[in-house]
């Protein structure tokens, strides 16, 4: 029987369209669906990988168990009870926070998981809870928290509208934008210039996206704060400072006598920008009809990450580009995550509240920085992780000192992963629950539709049943839950898999109600799931809107221009400035930056043959003079060490990076033994994390720094 299946991808943060061509239960065709209303056709070679996920002979299918013999199948039921009894009897012997959680990034792709996790996570009652979050966007969700009201309100760039776009630490061309989801970016940045607007990309490589930048200019890893205080210094010097009723007068008195210091002079001294450039930018935004500074992964992850959040987000305001058609905006998504009164209202955030044991750094949305997980394990004390649950991540690989992570992963008394693969990380596991793969569930996306470009929404229903018996993650987690309420209160567990009518498409259905564009809200629509499965290339529900000051969430109802307690990390900031200006030659004269690529995204990608194929991606960038002073040719195996380790990798002599940088890309090392994960053990390069160090933070939000880390690069003797 043949059928065409339309579903949204959920691999990256673009949500697009697909096209699926199935005959007998096998898929034929796969492409960008052209009547999808977001995407528009577009697709980047990994949304057809989703067929060689579905097909991965590596991928697991039923759970494991580790045992003296190695890996053993257990049943779904025998798995869950053992698991169920051992974490109920860590949490009584040792207390709550001995049992300690991760969460992956693909958690947030995928709303059985996230609906479920959360429960499962809030009665495991631990502080010792981590995720993704903290090596990536924690900086925007704390300042959104401090200075708007929610976490969640994340401005996002009007892309369709502005006619001016400053890029700092973004490369959209490989990520099809992320806080900004935006599938079909080459065309809309396109767009921006074909309509007489242009947008400027500041980074320290060359990316994609700066390739057909209007301008790109380079800027020193790590300095991009000081550019950013630059830019306001300007804005106050030469009175551009636009009027907004929202903002204290004496917020934006605070902001114009901290600026005063940092001068163009000193600052194009440390970002090696020039002070003319400087100016010229300033202007050029504020006297756009239109423009939005957008800083993402480069920039919050510096140790003043969130410093330059929260002054990106002051240029947008002081030029009068927040909350304004062609600015940064606020979306207004079917499922609303935001809005008081909102059946599916997420926290707003917190900050603070309390610290990690050993290093107290702080919490935030009841989180740890994940750079603090390795000494949590390790370190022994009332409150030690004697016990860890991940779940869709490998931070092995991906979060700061992976060594030293891994030494801790193999010191824990009990580890249980979900997951399908064995990688670097569930390798370490006593148990591995693998979920279905995507194309055997439904799919709402409940997070990437907060941080679109246009307010659209869609829902798919799985286009394969489950193969073998397996379990969603959400039944996981129900199962689980329960199973350990009823060893706490000692009841007999059952022999049979315990479920739920509550599914997750039901919860969403009555979100979709009641929501903004429900029956009450929204007579003209009257959003449900039907709606949408009546819909299948999505539902438009139009650009972005004003939403303030009714959906400003702050205390007063006022954009909290200068957080209170963002002064608290002032003195640090114009220490690090008087630093810079005193740079001595450094033991370690190289910063190092990562990199990512169209075809990657996720460790684990690294399993599909089709996105490995092309020259070896995994490589050092280095500027021609750089490679040329240490008499390094290309291709040839150079030492790169830092503060916490050393690895060698190929060299790849490329004038797209700045002179002093070099670059690695995120998501390799695949050459550790005991993983399952054939085709990513033939690409496995080296993994940037054996070089980025645990101690090197934003302070003041706990984010990992790991842009521009210190390294020294060697020739390898022969
Ligand atoms: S851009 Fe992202 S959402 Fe679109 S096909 Fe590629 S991975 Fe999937």
């Amino acid at each position: 029987m043949e059928k065409t299946h339309y579903r949204s991808c959920n691999l990256c943060e673009a949500m697009c369209g697909l096209q699926i061509e199935v005959k007998n239960e096998t898929i034929h065709g796969f492409k960008g669906d052209p009547l999808d209303l977001f995407s528009r056709g577009h697709i980047c070679p990994k949304g057809p990988e989703l067929k060689s996920l579905y097909e991965d002979p590596d991928r697991l299918k039923f759970p494991l168990k580790k045992t003296a013999n190695g890996w053993e199948k257990l049943s779904w039921v025998d798995a869950l009870s053992e698991i169920a009894e051992k974490l109920v009897n860590i949490q009584t012997k040792y207390g709550n926070d001995s049992v300690g959680i991760y969460n992956g990034n693909p958690t947030v792709h995928n709303y059985g998981s996230m609906l479920y996790g959360q429960r499962f996570v809030s009665r495991i009652k631990t502080k010792n809870n981590f995720s993704a979050t903290s090596v990536d966007q924690l900086p925007h969700q704390l300042l959104s928290y401090l200075m708007f009201g929610h976490q969640l309100l994340i401005p996002i760039p009007d892309i369709d509208r502005t006619q001016y776009f400053l890029i700092l630490g973004g490369n959209p061309f490989a990520s099809n934008g992320s806080l900004m989801s935006v599938p079909d970016v080459k065309k809309r940045l396109k767009a921006i210039q074909d309509r007489g607007g242009k947008y400027v990309v500041v980074d320290p490589r060359k990316t994609e996206t700066a390739e057909h930048a209007n301008e790109h200019i380079f800027i020193k890893p790590g300095t991009d704060v000081f550019f950013l205080l630059a830019i306001l210094h300007v804005l106050f010097s030469e009175k551009l400072i636009k009027d907004n009723p929202l903002i204290e007068e004496s917020d934006i008195q605070s902001i114009q006598t901290l600026v005063k210091d940092f001068d163009l002079e000193k600052v194009s001294k440390i970002t090696g920008i020039s002070k003319e450039t400087i100016h010229q930018i300033a202007l050029d935004f504020s006297k756009s009809s239109s423009a939005v500074c957008y800083g993402r992964v480069g920039v919050s992850t510096q140790e003043f990450g969130a410093l330059c959040q929260w002054l990106i987000n002051t240029i947008n305001i002081l030029t009068g580009n927040l909350d304004k058609e062609g600015g940064a905006m606020f979306t207004l998504p079917a499922v609303d995550l935001v809005g008081e009164g909102s059946v599916m209202r997420s926290s707003p955030g917190s900050f603070n509240t309390y610290q990690s044991r050993v290093r107290k750094l702080p919490e935030f949305n009841d989180e740890l920085p994940v750079s603090a997980l390795a000494e949590e394990i390790l370190t022994e004390g009332e409150g030690q992780i004697r016990a860890l649950v991940t779940s869709a991540g490998n931070p092995v690989l991906s979060t700061p000192n992976g060594s030293k992570l891994e030494k801790a992963l193999s010191s824990l008394d009990l580890m249980i992963s979900f997951d399908f693969y064995i990688n670097e990380t569930t390798k370490y596991a006593h148990y591995i629950l693998p979920p279905t793969s995507t194309l055997e569930h439904d799919h709402y996306d409940l997070i990437f539709n907060v941080f679109a470009v246009r307010n659209t929404t869609r829902y798919n229903q799985p286009l394969f049943s489950p193969v073998d018996g397996m379990l969603h993650d959400w039944e996981i987690f129900f199962d689980l839950t329960k199973r350990m309420e009823l060893v706490r209160s000692k009841k007999e567990m059952p022999k049979e898999l315990i479920k739920t009518k509550l599914t997750p498409a039901s919860i969403i259905d009555h979100a979709l109600k009641s929501g903004p564009y429900g029956t009450k809200q929204n007579p003209e629509i009257q959003m449900s799931l039907d709606l949408l499965k009546n819909s299948p290339h999505g539902f438009d529900l139009g650009p972005l809107k004003k939403s303030f000051p009714e959906r400003l969430y702050t205390e007063n109802k006022m954009i909290q221009l200068y957080p209170k307690l963002l002064e608290k990390d002032i003195p640090r900031l114009k220490s690090k400035f008087r630093e810079h200006l005193d740079a001595n030659q450094s033991l370690f004269p190289f910063l190092l930056i990562g990199r990512r690529h169209l075809r990657n995204n996720n460790s684990w990608m690294h399993n599909l043959p089709k996105l490995m194929t092309g020259k070896p991606r995994c490589t050092m960038m280095i500027h021609p003079e750089d490679a040329n002073n240490l008499g390094i040719q290309n291709d040839e195996e150079v030492l790169v060490t830092s503060k916490v380790g050393e690895l060698k990798i190929p060299v790849e002599i490329t004038e797209e990076l700045m002179k002093g940088v070099v670059s690695i890309p995120h998501g390799f090392g695949h050459n550790r033994s005991g993983t399952k994960q054939k085709v990513a053990s033939q690409f496995s390069g080296v993994s940037i994390n054996d070089l980025t160090d645990d101690q090197t933070l934003d302070e003041f939000s706990g984010n990992a720094a790991f842009s521009g880390i210190q390294v020294k690069i060697n020739k390898i003797k022969v």
